[in-house]
């Protein structure tokens, strides 16, 4: 499942993160039911529990390994690249994208020495663009969050925050979310305000609910425009993004799929990520590629749209358990991961 790097064109990379057993599961004894044999395979183990280890990797060997670097240097050459994390609730998506959980009440910084794939990102952004001393960036973020198919602003709470609408613009050449606060960020301490800001305002909007952050989608995007002179005086200008996505747990698929519900009820659960599989699964049937891939169906899919079809370039991280009790979500998750390989 994991080859990153061996086919450098493919526009859906995939890999599998898988994270170590937790204090719950030792204490009541579940194994490891997953093993990591070598590059590209991914064994689960069914009956006998006799699987060693998993693959414990530290956010900066996801840095490393995921192809992200890759993803970020596209962006910075014009490209929309979506990097989402996709398992079961309690799988490792947030800690993969941004780190442990941080306190705030007390004011200090949120980020400590393991940050996610985010914050390092940003880094290594920002690092690269120093680099290009012929061109001139105009860096801007957004934070929004899908619950229930309503778009929610993370940069723009209030207490009579409104719902924003998902339209579609030939200039803007896509989807784009009408009013969403769109932070120019000049340097790296602007992006890291934002996802700051973002995370917080996400545990506000959560507040007093314990299914939300499993039933949410956020999309945190960096948008970025390059402008190189020319020899002639002519300005080129590159507009690329990167949206970084922690979905919704993915037992809300099944939640949504099951016997006898009418796609209308399904809407109330979970559409978004229903949408995003089929839309993956009709990208990965070759006869299909060049039908109907139903992106406006979803405000999620209709965000991705454009990193998902054409010249863009997704990578999926599928964050699984290791822990026998889970093994029917880990399965349905590397089945998803193996079925966006194929595209
Ligand atoms: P999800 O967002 O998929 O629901 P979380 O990211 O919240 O899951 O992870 C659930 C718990 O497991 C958290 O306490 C998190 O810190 C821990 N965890 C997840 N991945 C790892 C990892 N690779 N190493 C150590 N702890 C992890
Ligand atoms: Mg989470």
């Amino acid at each position: 499942l994991c080859d990153e790097g061996a086919d450098e064109c493919d526009n859906i990379n995939v890999v599998v993160r898988c994270r170590p057993l937790n204090e719950k599961e030792k204490q009541r004894c579940d194994e490891m039911c997953l093993r990591f044999p070598g590059e590209g395979q991914a064994w689960v183990n069914m009956d006998n529990m006799n699987g060693t280890g998993g693959a414990e990797t530290q956010s900066e060997d996801v840095l490393a390994h995921s192809g992200v670097k890759r993803l970020l240097d596209m962006a910075i050459d014009g490209f929309s690249c979506t990097v989402f994390c996709y398992g079961q609730t309690g799988s490792g998506k947030t800690h993969t994208l941004t780190g442990p959980p941080h306190l705030f009440d007390n004011g200090t910084s949120m980020f400590s020495e393991s940050h996610g794939l985010i914050f390092r990102s940003f880094v290594y952004l920002f690092n690269q663009i120093q680099n290009r001393d012929d061109m001139e960036f105009t860096l801007t973020a957004s934070y929004l969050e899908i619950y229930n198919e309503k778009v929610i602003d993370l940069l723009n709470i209030g207490t009579n925050t409104k719902p924003l609408q998902v339209r579609w613009s030939k200039k803007k050449r896509g989807f784009f979310v009408e009013n969403l606060f769109e932070i120019e960020c000049s340097e790296l301490d602007d992006l890291l305000a934002v996802l700051e800001e973002g995370l917080r305002n996400r545990a506000v909007a959560s507040h007093n609910m314990n299914e939300y952050s499993s039933r949410s989608h956020t999309i945190l995007t960096v948008n970025i425009t390059s402008e190189q002179k020319a020899d002639d005086g002519v300005y080129l200008t590159k507009n690329g993004k990167i949206n970084f996505v922690d979905l919704a747990g993915s037992e809300m698929t099944k939640k949504t799929n099951s016997e006898g519900k009418t796609l209308e009820e399904a809407n109330n659960i979970n559409k978004s990520l229903m949408v995003l599989g089929t839309c993956i699964a009709a990208l990965s049937d070759h006869r299909r590629k060049d039908g109907h891939i139903p992106y406006r169906d979803s405000k999620l899919t209709k965000l991705l749209a454009d990193s998902l079809a054409g010249n863009g370039v997704t990578l999926m991280i599928a964050c699984v358990s290791p822990a026998k009790s889970n093994i029917s979500e880990t399965l349905n998750t590397l089945r998803y991961a193996s079925r966006a390989k194929r595209i």
